[in-house]
């Protein structure tokens, strides 16, 4: 009985040290449950080959694991320049895409400041703002319909209100937008990054699946940064690694944020080696885009869901039926898939594309799902 009300005594005592914000924060709790078919977090289905993960042991058994490794990143950042056509001092790598918003909300945001973020979209973006202890605006999308096609829309006059309204200093736009899967129109967003007066952060996650870029615009618009990642298309989800591509003004704040040694010695030997697997990236990146067609024609197809647009690795999906029930039951045959706690969201769930078959399970699962009573 004592040991119980003394727990509840040091619990009651932390809780009073928290920051106030930070006490209401929910965890960012990814779902681990076990499944045979993990379509939940926008990953690759394709493991890097034995091959290429050899390649990877072997220069590292030439390495000393008891010295730091580089704290710039310079290989990666080296081949990087060539990979994206920026230069060497325009790159900046992170421990995930995760580690460069976060970077970028340091520099740029911060205590007190006014972070745009149009919404829904990936939750990062507000976690690490409020952690900051900025001021998170969210401007919700517009679902809209036209020509029987749904499709999510930037509201760029409801946005650049809060320009003249907030003084932000940050916005983030997410491009391809997760979780919704596709481009806002170029010229809204040109119009945004046009007329703001502060940093743009152009989240490329996605990119390869794609291939629209602002990469190329970073002259002609030097208060942009993107941010992309070795998580997706790269198959190193494991890993950890991001980067930024921006003017080298921007690039040089990131530097200041970071953590000392904040990349390891093999994530930065594994995206070296990566971004040297040319051919084996055009063949997934074709397997993909392949898929993505025949799994949308697939899901438009299936009673009672309604398949917004992708131009990424994933769909997002309005269902008929109750979501949970839907997660469940695909849950029960062994595919794990992602739901939103929020409202604009409460009837949606969230798939990547997986292999082939894993894709034909999905579909296969989904209609006897959604036809059963
Ligand atoms: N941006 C977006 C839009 C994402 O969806 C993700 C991860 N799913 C990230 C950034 C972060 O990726 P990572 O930290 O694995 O590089």
């Amino acid at each position: 009985m004592e040991t119980v009300k003394e727990e509840i005594t040091i619990t009651a005592q932390i809780t009073r040290f928290v920051r106030e914000d930070i006490l209401n924060l929910v965890p960012y709790m990814p779902s681990n449950e076990p499944c045979k078919i993990k379509l939940d977090a926008n990953e690759s289905p394709y493991d890097v080959p034995l091959e290429i993960k050899e390649r990877i042991w072997k220069r590292l058994m030439d390495e000393h694991f008891n010295y730091y490794y580089d704290p710039t990143c310079d290989e990666v950042r080296e081949n990087l320049s060539k990979y994206t056509g920026a230069k060497f001092d325009q790159i900046f790598v992170g421990s995930g895409g995760d580690e460069v918003i976060y970077d970028i909300i340091m520099a740029f945001a911060g205590p007190g400041r006014d972070v745009i973020i149009p919404f829904p979209t990936f939750s990062s973006y507000e976690i690490f703002s409020t952690i900051a202890g900025s001021n998170v605006i969210k401007v919700p999308l517009l679902k809209k319909q036209e020509k029987g096609k749904c499709f999510w829309d930037i509201p760029i006059d409801d946005i650049k209100q809060h320009f003249t309204k907030d003084k932000p200093q940050l916005m983030f736009l997410c491009h391809p937008n997760n979780p919704t899967g596709d481009y806002f129109d170029d010229d809204k967003l040109e119009d945004l990054i046009r007329n703001f007066n502060g940093i743009v952060a152009i989240d490329e996650a996605y990119f390869e699946f794609g291939g629209k870029t602002f990469a190329d615009s970073i002259s002609k618009y030097p208060n942009t940064i993107v941010i992309r990642t070795f998580s997706k298309i790269f198959s190193l989800a494991g890993l950890r690694v991001g980067y930024a591509i921006g003017h080298e003004d921007a690039i040089a704040q990131l530097f200041k944020v970071k953590m000392p040694y904040n990349v390891s010695l093999f994530s930065q030997i594994a995206a070296v080696e990566m971004l040297r697997q040319t051919d084996w990236l055009k063949k997934v990146q074709q397997e993909f885009i392949k898929e993505r067609e025949r799994l949308q024609n697939g899901l438009e197809k299936i009673d009672g869901v309604t398949v917004y647009p992708s131009s990424a690795n994933f769909f997002l999906c309005e269902l008929k039926k109750p979501k949970d029930v839907v997660y469940e039951e695909l849950l029960k045959k062994g595919i794990l898939t992602r739901r939103f706690g929020d409202d604009v969201l409460k009837d949606c769930l969230r798939f990547c594309i997986g292999t082939p078959e894993q894709n034909d399970l999905l579909l296969a699962s989904l209609k006897e799902i959604m036809s059963s009573k």
